[in-house]
């Protein structure tokens, strides 16, 4: 989400979800900080809103390529997710349900959600254009959105956010009551960050801003205002290679794997 802040990085000496002094540095190259106290990885300085823009608006010229902003979900693994979620919601389809993706991307989970009976909307805020080429009701902002949600989805759009505990808030206030929000985002407590440090892929990436822990996603929903929260791990399979299905499927299930998911409920 589009948020002004000022021009130049700043070194923060504080949390910025929970305020609390008890950070400390864990990765570098780029710099990430770690609290304690709630748990959150914070890149330090952040980028500013400025450099934000301009990855973003030179990787939408190539949406296919530049997938780390635009979007990586394929068309495939949109529809397992779409599946797996409609398992979790202990639904047999989203006939009926108004479904907005946050975050749209390419617009892969729009359409899987739809090839299940959804009626979707999707935000993308450098690649509204784009969701309407493929035939989907897009917006920029979550503020130009209109009317209330049964469902919202956000994959992998957390970690992109300066303030995403704001943006959870937004998302709350959009959801019918009752309604529920499902939350995707990178896993720094995931066994790919643990052996990698410093060099785990997704700290790299230069839109990558927080990764919330377990413990850190839970309090941010919480105070969000969902009044139930639960940690969803699904076996996906991502190979072909048998021992590397085996070897996701055991992380996976002791949820050391390279996503958090999470359902929370208004
Ligand atoms: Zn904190």
């Amino acid at each position: 989400m589009r948020r002004r802040i000022d021009d130049m990085p700043e070194n923060l000496n504080s949390c910025p979800f929970c305020h609390s002094n008890s950070v400390h540095r864990i990765w570098d190259g780029p710099r990430w900080d770690y609290c304690q106290e709630c748990g959150l990885y914070f890149r330090n300085p952040m980028p500013t809103q400025q450099e934000l823009d301009t990855l973003y608006e030179s990787s939408w010229t190539d949406p296919e390529q530049c997938t780390s902003e635009t979007g990586g979900t394929s068309l495939a693994l949109a529809r397992v997710y779409a599946n797996r979620l409609l398992r979790a919601l202990g639904l047999s389809s989203f006939q009926g349900l108004r479904i907005l993706d946050f975050g749209a991307g390419r617009g892969n989970m729009l359409k899987a959600l739809q090839e299940l009976g959804a009626e979707v909307v999707g935000v993308e805020t450098y690649g509204k254009v784009y969701l309407e080429s493929q035939g989907f009701e897009g917006y920029e902002q979550l503020s130009e959105v209109v009317g209330r949600f049964d469902g919202i989805v956000t994959i992998d759009v957390v970690e992109h956010l300066h303030s995403p505990w704001d943006t959870l808030k937004t998302l709350n206030v959009l959801l019918k009551e009752k309604g529920w929000l499902y939350v995707a985002t990178g896993n720094p407590l995931g066994l790919n960050a643990r052996v990698n440090g410093s060099n785990w892929r997704e700290a790299k990436k230069a839109g990558h801003l927080v990764f919330p822990s377990p413990r850190t996603l839970e309090k941010m929903l919480l105070e969000a205002g969902f009044l139930k929260v639960e940690r969803l791990k699904w076996l996906i399979r991502f190979h072909r290679n048998p021992v590397r299905i085996i070897l996701n499927y055991g992380m996976q299930m002791l949820g050391v794997d390279g996503e958090l998911r999470y359902l929370g409920w208004k």
